[in-house]
């Protein structure tokens, strides 16, 4: 197999020249005309200037979205023509699916491999599955009292700012455009400063795909400078933000002045169960692909395995000999399993929680070094002689290091699992039937995967418990984020 991809001519010259913002179908220079970099995460070289979204550019994008969802022709489309352009668009996406996988792997790092079978094709499904909703967004007929017919009506809730975080790119503005555009909201979306390059292949795909102008525009930008304004925003009815929980607690606080419709899908710590009847020959794969899966910058990282403590031992050296099998490189040669992280500063904060772990007790058993001189990366890290209390077993790492903690029996390991102010997804591995059910009855995880780790499908809800967010994506779910419900009474 060719080792290193080549790279598609579309790619080649799409990373050419300043990329500009996409504001009201057209592709514009920043006000100020500042810019920012990219960076390779693999050689920590620049892989494309950038425009830089600021105040200025927020309320330009926003005055689009406003003018294209109250007056423009888009508000006019009917559900099913709305339905057939987001189909185009997925077919679209799927005759780029190359590009769109080497742009996503330069960009973000991860594998070739994962972006072409994985993060591509999922986010196309995405698009799919809501293009198929736009036509079954109904409301109810109610049975009042007295003399009057009562139906609901459920409409787009309006103009829908949009930010998303580095770690899935192309996915997370599927999860987040999808069911926006289903319901008929127009979009600024502004990507992390980290990634913007596939949101903007993006936006010429929507503009190929004939969507009319101001439906969906693309800022990039950073959080402070952009995102903080576009959550301000008198003209923008909703938020939907992924990202930190830190700054989750900033966009709420933000959108109070407003009182915005706000859907927050933040962090994760989620515990990962093998219980002593599991199936070890795949609870322990499972388990390092819940944590080692995009280099451990996953919201469901698997981040805390609990192990029962006969198993404890043998799973742990199972998982420390797969963990060294696995190989690190740049994403972009097709033979890497592990590529870098995202940058400098998120190698540096895992780096130091590895230290911290060091530090205040843990042992470490494989990993914790940087392997290569160049690029972000950071070796698989598996952490035991791990107590709850310790920062590494409380805090979210976002990068590849796994801490392992025995327990003994099922009530204490759910107290334990339980025991976080996140509360995201969680995992249970086991043969027996009543304790999964029981299991997933009790952790407090907005999803619980019985027997394996990191699915999802643009069907199924998902959203966090406690402080991991509120609202849910995905599935029907996503379309209340979307709609207002309007209660309509007639005198009969
Ligand atoms: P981050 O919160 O730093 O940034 C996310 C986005 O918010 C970026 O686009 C950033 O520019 C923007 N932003 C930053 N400050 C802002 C502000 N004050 N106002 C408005 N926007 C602002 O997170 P990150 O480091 O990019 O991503 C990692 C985090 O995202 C992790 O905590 C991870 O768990 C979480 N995440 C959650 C999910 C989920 O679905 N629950 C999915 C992926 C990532």
């Amino acid at each position: 197999m060719e080792k290193t991809m080549n790279l598609r001519p579309k790619v080649v010259k799409f990373l050419e020249g300043p990329k500009k913002l996409f504001i009201n179908g057209q592709w514009v220079e920043s006000a100020s005309g500042k810019t920012f970099e990219t960076r390779n995460p693999a050689t920590g070289e620049v892989l494309a200037i950038v425009h830089e979204a600021e105040k200025e550019d927020v309320n330009r994008a926003v005055e689009a979205a406003r003018e294209a969802f109250d007056n423009g022709p888009w508000a006019k489309l009917s559900a099913s023509e709305r339905s057939r352009l987001i189909y185009k668009f997925a077919d679209l996406m799927e005759e780029n699916l190359e590009e769109l996988a080497q742009l996503e792997t330069l960009d973000n790092g991860k594998p070739i491999n994962e972006s072409k079978f994985f993060d591509v094709p999922t986010a196309i499904e995405h698009f799919r599955y809501y293009a198929g909703w736009s036509t079954k967004i109904i409301g109810q007929t109610i049975p009042v009292n007295g003399n009057f017919f009562n139906y609901t009506r459920h409409e787009p809730v309006g103009v829908v700012g949009q930010i998303i975080p580095w770690n899935f790119p192309i996915l997370m503005a599927a999860w987040k455009l999808g069911a926006a555009l289903a319901t008929g909201c127009t979009v600024v979306l502004k990507p992390a400063e980290q990634t913007p390059l596939t949101a903007l292949y993006l936006a010429e795909l929507f503009q190929e795909a004939g969507f009319p102008d101001g439906v969906v525009n693309i800022i990039p930008g950073f959080g402070k400078t952009a995102g903080e304004p576009l959550v301000k925003h008198e003209k923008v009815n909703k938020i939907a933000f992924t990202g930190s929980t830190q700054v989750g607690k900033q966009i709420m606080r933000q959108a109070a002045d407003t009182v915005k419709r706000v859907t927050l899908e933040l962090g994760g710590k989620s515990p990962n169960i093998i219980l002593p009847d599991a199936d070890l020959s795949k609870a322990t794969p499972g388990a390092l692909m819940g944590i080692m899966f995009n280099q451990g910058q996953v919201c469901t990282a698997g981040s805390r395995l609990f192990v029962q403590k006969k198993a404890f031992d043998n799973v742990v050296a199972d998982l420390v000999s797969q963990s060294k099998a696995i190989k690190q490189g740049p994403g972009i040669d097709a033979n890497t399993q592990m590529g870098p992280l995202i940058s400098n500063v998120q190698q540096n904060r895992v780096m130091n929680y590895i230290e911290k772990g060091k530090e205040e007790g843990a042992e470490i058993l494989t990993g914790g070094s940087s392997p290569f001189e160049n690029g972000y990366f950071v070796e698989p890290t598996i952490f035991a002689g791990v107590e709850d209390e310790m920062t590494i077993a409380r805090e979210e790492i976002f990068g590849p290091v796994l801490v392992a903690m025995p327990f003994d029996d099922l009530d204490e390991v759910i107290a334990r699992a339980n025991n976080t102010s996140y509360g995201l997804a969680a995992a249970v591995w086991t043969e027996n039937v009543r304790n999964a059910h029981y299991v997933a009855s009790k952790l407090q995880a907005g999803t619980v995967w019985v027997n394996c780790y990191n699915v999802v499908d643009a069907a199924a809800p998902f959203g966090g418990f406690k402080q991991s967010g509120s609202g849910r994506e995905m599935g029907s779910y996503a379309l209340d984020n979307y709609t207002e419900v309007k209660s309509v009474f007639v005198n009969m």
